[in-house]
């Protein structure tokens, strides 16, 4: 097959997998051999092969086949000193020439090719979410502007974001959908301001279809790039045009942001990623389990191995995810089984270092969410028995579960004195012993705060 036939594919394979995708993963491919129904690419490294193998390949072979040659087998070897093509944009732009001129130069990230809905387990901490993100990768009228993903990091609002212009991608490939951080809106600002090119920076952000900006608190603080943020979000809102937002916090909670910004923020759809909780923590160990799977083939991986993990690395799922891969990695080079012993050799240091650090908020999250009142009512001030006992309850568990003293854990409830605490603890304490009901809450409690 000649260059040209390949280059021919390559046009096709843009529109199947969409343009990010082929820009990441296809587009850095040479084909080095086709003979004999193997086609042999040369790739940067392992991973790249690995990967365009796992999500690629099918297509890849379908369309050598439609070109007239029939591949059985991709096969990719790493070139070395290969280095990246560097402007991967601008090699896309020659090779998109059916697409409209102005979309080359949308600037935004390049997505992960790995954070797809397919890919994201979803679960009870986050099906809100992820519901909400299936709703705008439909692409249909917008039904609330902006959508606004917020929560503590590792949690998958990346994920969500880059899954959203995945599918929109497939979905609706006419759509200008733009993904940057919010540090990248920034960047781009000041340079649009130091070349004096603010007009057509204000332009090419107005002309998209859907903004997706994360890490949104990054921009508090940091005024002209806000004021800029808040006209670029407007002018979309009135052209009735998507956006979708993340950061770390809720928009009432981001400090040094403009009160304008965030009523702004709040008008759309506002929602919260919830830390995993056991079952979502399996159900993305057991989805990484079988790729591993397919790459180590012959590893045993024992009982218990996965609960395990999920049972104590509670932080973040990317630090999940690293065990994991660590894990795999470990044993496929002694050649062991994977046992519970081989992960706490392995995992040592990820293991002490998530031991768990109970925080008192954590503990009133968690006894709010249990007796189904509002964190607020924690620290605040009423005095009604289906509040103040549930609030005694985390007093208790915080005296317990915390190395804090009585005046410290009364400041976190709203600046209470110490023998508020120490009354409510004595309190608990005296009705656990003849409420059964109470001391199954707490062991209940007990377990899930301590995982
Ligand atoms: P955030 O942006 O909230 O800090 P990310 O989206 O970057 O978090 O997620 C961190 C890592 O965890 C990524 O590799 C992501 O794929 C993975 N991850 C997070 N949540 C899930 C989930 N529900 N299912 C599968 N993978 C997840
Ligand atoms: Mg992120």
């Amino acid at each position: 097959m000649t260059n040209e036939a390949w280059g021919q594919v390559r046009e096709e394979l843009i529109k199947r997998v969409g343009r990010n995708n082929y820009v990441t993963w296809i587009e850095p491919l040479k084909l080095s051999h086709l003979k004999n129904g193997v086609a042999r690419f040369e790739v940067p490294t392992i991973f790249f092969g690995d990967w365009v193998q796992r999500n690629y390949a099918d297509q890849i072979r379908n369309q050598l086949s439609t070109a007239g040659e029939p591949v059985d087998r991709l096969e990719f070897t790493v070139s070395t000193g290969a280095v990246r093509a560097q402007p991967a944009r601008a090699a896309a732009k020659s090779a998109a020439p059916r697409r409209a001129a102005s979309d080359e130069e949308l600037p935004g990230a390049p997505l992960d090719a790995r954070f797809t809905f397919d890919s994201f387990v979803v679960g009870k901490p986050n099906e809100l979410a992820h519901a909400a993100a299936r709703r705008v990768a439909e692409g249909g009228p917008v039904t609330f502007n902006p959508l606004f993903l917020y929560g503590g990091v590792g949690l998958g609002k990346t994920h969500l974001m880059h899954a959203i212009a995945h599918e929109l991608q497939t979905r609706r490939p006419e759509l200008r959908v733009l993904y940057l951080s919010a540090e990248q809106f920034m960047y781009r600002f000041v340079q649009a301001l130091r070349e004096r090119q603010i007009m057509d920076f204000k332009e090419l952000f107005r002309s998209v279809d859907v903004l997706m900006v994360d890490d949104v608190q990054f921009i508090a603080g940091k005024d002209s790039t806000q004021e800029e943020f808040f006209h670029t979000f407007n002018a979309l809102v009135d052209q009735n045009k998507q956006i979708v937002i993340s950061a770390d916090r809720a928009p009432g909670e981001i400090k040094d942001l403009e009160d304008r910004i965030k009523s702004r923020l709040q008008c759309g759809l506002v929602v919260d990623l919830h830390p995993t909780d056991y079952e979502l923590r399996l159900g993305i160990l057991q989805q990484k389990v079988d790729y591993y799977r397919s790459q180590y083939r012959g590893l045993v991986l024992a009982d218990g191995v996965l609960e395990f993990l999920a049972h104590r690395i509670t932080s973040n799922v990317r630090i999940l995810e690293g065990a994991l891969t660590r894990l795999f990695a470990f044993a496929s080079l002694v050649g062991r089984e994977i046992t519970l012993d081989l992960a706490q050799d392995c995992l040592a240091d990820i293991l002490r270092s998530s031991d768990r650090k109970l925080s008192i908020e954590e503990i009133q999250r968690k006894v709010a969410e249990h007796y189904n009142i509002r964190l607020s009512d924690m620290i605040g001030p009423k005095r009604l028995r289906n509040i103040a006992r549930p609030r005694q309850v985390a007093m208790y568990l915080a005296k317990q579960l915390t190395p804090r003293s009585l005046p410290e854990i009364g400041r976190r409830f709203g600046g209470r004195d110490h023998t508020t605490i120490m009354h409510g603890v004595r309190k608990i304490e005296e009705l656990m012993a003849t409420d059964s009901q109470l001391s199954d809450d707490l062991q209940l409690l007990r377990r899930l705060l301590q995982g």
